[in-house]
């Protein structure tokens, strides 16, 4: 792996992230909340993801789109820590998380992640999924945690849940409650990977209203997925991923409305079509 990065492109969002930060003073750097420089990775001889560099500044909601197989999940993956990458570096804040040396648990319990297919424990209750983490990782008293995870779901509309086990829960529902349980520890950056599209259609809206309301207040979101026009309503900044590159990115007006790269262009007419 040689680790260069691809040039970037006409119309890219970032210039600054063009220069080699060597050649900025720390003052001018972008402050973002979650930043990957030219990451590389590869499963065996395939490689996935091919120098890709991309920033999330604080409250930023960034959409990530691509064909089935460009290497969003990998990419989520590999910020969230949940994948090792071969090459690049990944800043959380100020902070190196691509350090071998750092403490991979104590990153990830600063991120929050919700994927396609809800993962929810089946034997805790709905409030046990939600409190696990704050007890076990964050060390929060049960009271309190149990105190924070009601009004998350109160705010999820499944307050009258708390005690019942996910099987008796929609897919929708389940979701929700995986949402809930990502916030419960204000995490700093909410990774969400494709989470309506295990949904039936009916229950996609539910979902998506809750993210819009985290958007709204403030959350800082990257989000992999296929709903273009919420993403075109929610999102700051859409970046659209092929072949595990970055191919264009801007804000959704430009993108889906006068999208620069012919690659853009082809996979917004399959997609629409
Ligand atoms: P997307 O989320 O955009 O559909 P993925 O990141 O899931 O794309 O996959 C990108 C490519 O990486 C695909 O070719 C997929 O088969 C491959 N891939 C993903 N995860 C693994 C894995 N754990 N082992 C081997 N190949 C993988
Ligand atoms: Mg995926």
């Amino acid at each position: 792996m040689t680790g260069a990065v691809p040039s970037p492109l006409p119309g890219s969002a970032h210039p600054a992230s063009a220069l080699p930060a060597s050649a900025l003073p720390a003052s001018a750097l972008p402050a973002s909340a979650l930043r990957a420089e030219g990451v590389w990775k590869a499963f065996g001889e395939r490689p996935v993801l091919l120098g890709v560099s991309v920033s999330l500044a604080a409250h930023e909601v960034v959409a990530l789109i691509g064909a089935s197989g460009s290497g969003k999940s990998t990419l989520l993956r590999c910020l969230g820590l949940l994948e090792p990458i071969d090459d690049g570096r990944i800043f959380l804040g100020d902070e190196d998380i691509s350090d071998p040396r750092i403490d991979g648990n104590r990153v990830r319990a600063r991120l929050g992640a919700v994927f396609q297919s809800y993962n929810l424990f089946p034997h805790l209750t709905v409030l046990g999924n939600v409190t696990l983490a704050s007890r076990v990782v964050h060390k929060v008293p049960r009271k309190d945690a149990e105190a924070r995870a009601m009004a998350l779901l109160e705010r999820v509309g499944l307050a009258d849940f708390a005690g019942a086990h996910p099987d008796r829960l929609s897919g929708g529902q389940q979701q929700r409650v995986a949402i809930a349980r990502a916030i419960a520890t204000d995490p700093e950056v909410l990774l969400l990977d494709e989470i309506t599209s295990a949904l039936d259609p009916e229950l996609v809206g539910e979902v998506l209203d809750l993210v819009r309301s985290l958007a709204g207040s403030g959350a800082t979101i990257l989000m992999a997925t296929h709903e273009m026009a919420f993403a075109q309503g929610v999102a700051d900044r859409v970046v659209f991923l092929d072949e595990g590159v970055i191919v264009e990115e801007g804000p959704p007006a430009q993108l889906f409305g006068a999208p620069e790269h012919p690659r853009t262009r082809a996979f917004l007419t399959r997609f629409t079509a």
